[in-house]
């Protein structure tokens, strides 16, 4: 028997036609994240990663962080099929292990088997009865789960496994861009649509001197943290100094927040366009804030034409903040830096804004240069990776 760590795929094995497609994109992600050496191999099934002995704990810790994989597994792998060897195989899987309740499962995608699965599983119960003192089957609660797939070339062993994450492999459904803030909201609306497969890279709007460079920091950790699920991201950072400015001095008091998001829309879309991004994602949630109602939300909506992703657009804000204790950006959202939305809010923005008023009120400022200018001026910052570049855009 060789070890081998596998895959089980889960959510991807209902994709039929296309799920050649899935799986060959599944072993890019992976062969680009084990920077040691490995060996994938696969089928509609399952995924095999061989590894060093020495490599199998942190090659399980890298599977545990991506995407497409249901399940994951340290088992055994063996090319003979005779019965015999099965049974001898399975007594060696279960030496190791103490239980007084167990179960075997088998699975038999071999068709030509001369046993079917229930009869494999019933022999190889009674072998391990016969084997083992003490211990006695339990189909409904068993301590040990014995796992035996039997497979045209092959036989695979095993017992439990670790869960995987689910979801799409990343890149599999094409690229988005995450307007990523430093509050709590984003970072989940960017972990979830990484979760359905789509690559994303961030923008973030910064107004210094009015927010610091802590906060820009606090924006930078919180997409290490997204990279280490979506790799080799890029963070655009807009400084919307000028922009709000003008839209302090000029704009209605209580239309500030419509229309500086209503630029911020303008300019992720830009962006967008630029960097062949199909959908914009940002963390708004109904009802949350007075940018967020649903009148708020179609006006400031107006300004693109390509969908805008609300992951988290339903969820209560303890249901948001659940998930993003368990992806580990809670601690970093929380620290108490201000981004430049916190730093312009009027008291009382307006809840049900205009369309008309906002057209009429944006034509008081030269908004088409100022965000030419914006975008020009664009840092790029490649996540995950110290060196900066500008000349992306
Ligand atoms: P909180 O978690 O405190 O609600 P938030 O980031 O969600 O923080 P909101 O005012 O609710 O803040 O903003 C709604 C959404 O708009 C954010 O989730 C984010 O997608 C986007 N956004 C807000 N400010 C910025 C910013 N400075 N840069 C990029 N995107 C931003
Ligand atoms: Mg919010």
């Amino acid at each position: 028997m060789k070890k081998t760590i596998i895959i089980k795929y889960g959510e991807l094995s209902t994709k039929k036609d296309n799920i050649n497609y899935f799986l060959k994109i599944l072993k890019e992600n992976i062969d680009s994240l084990l920077t040691w050496t490995h060996f994938i191999n696969y089928d509609r099934g399952r995924m095999f990663v061989d590894v060093d002995e020495t490599d199998i704990d942190k090659t399980i810790n890298v599977l545990k962080k991506t995407f497409g994989i249901h399940e994951i597994i340290v088992g055994y792998i063996d090319n003979e099929l005779n019965f015999d060897k099965i049974c001898e195989n399975t007594i060696n899987l279960i030496a190791e292990e103490s239980f007084e309740t167990f179960k075997v499962i088998c699975k038999r995608s071999n068709k030509n088997y001369p046993l079917n699965s229930m009869e494999v599983s019933a022999k190889i119960g009674g072998y391990i009865l016969k084997n083992r003192d003490n211990i006695k089957v339990d189909v409904n609660n068993p301590q040990l789960k014995v796992h035996i797939e039997i497979r045209n070339d092959a036989v695979l062993y095993y017992l439990n496994g670790f869960p995987g994450l689910g979801g799409y492999p990343v890149g599999t459904l094409g690229k988005g861009l995450l307007m990523l803030s430093g509050g709590i909201d984003s970072p989940v609306a960017g972990y979830l649509t990484i979760k359905r497969g789509v690559k994303i890279s961030a923008i973030y709007f910064e107004s210094p001197p009015h927010t610091s460079d802590f906060a820009k920091e606090k924006v930078k950790k919180l997409a290490n943290v997204l990279a280490s699920y979506n790799p080799n991201m890029n963070l655009y950072v807009i400084n919307f100094t000028k922009i709000q400015e003008a839209i302090l001095k000029n704009i209605p008091y209580e239309y500030l927040i419509t229309i500086m998001r209503r630029m911020m829309y303008r300019i992720s879309l830009k962006i967008a366009k630029k960097g062949n991004f199909k959908i914009l994602i940002n963390g708004e949630s109904i009802g949350q804030v007075a940018s967020q109602t649903l009148t708020s939300m179609s006006v400031i909506n107006n300004v693109v034409d390509i969908p805008v992703i609300r992951p988290v657009a339903c969820f209560d804000k303890l249901e948001i903040i659940d998930i993003a204790k368990k992806i580990d950006t809670y601690s970093i959202s929380t620290l108490p830096y201000e981004d430049c939305c916190t730093v312009f809010v009027p008291e009382h923005p307006v809840i049900n804004p205009e369309l008309e008023k906002c057209i009429l009120y944006e034509k008081l400022i030269p908004y088409e240069d100022l965000i030419n200018e914006a975008i020009k001026n664009c840092e790029v910052i490649k996540v995950g990776k110290e060196e900066k570049f500008q000349d992306i855009l």
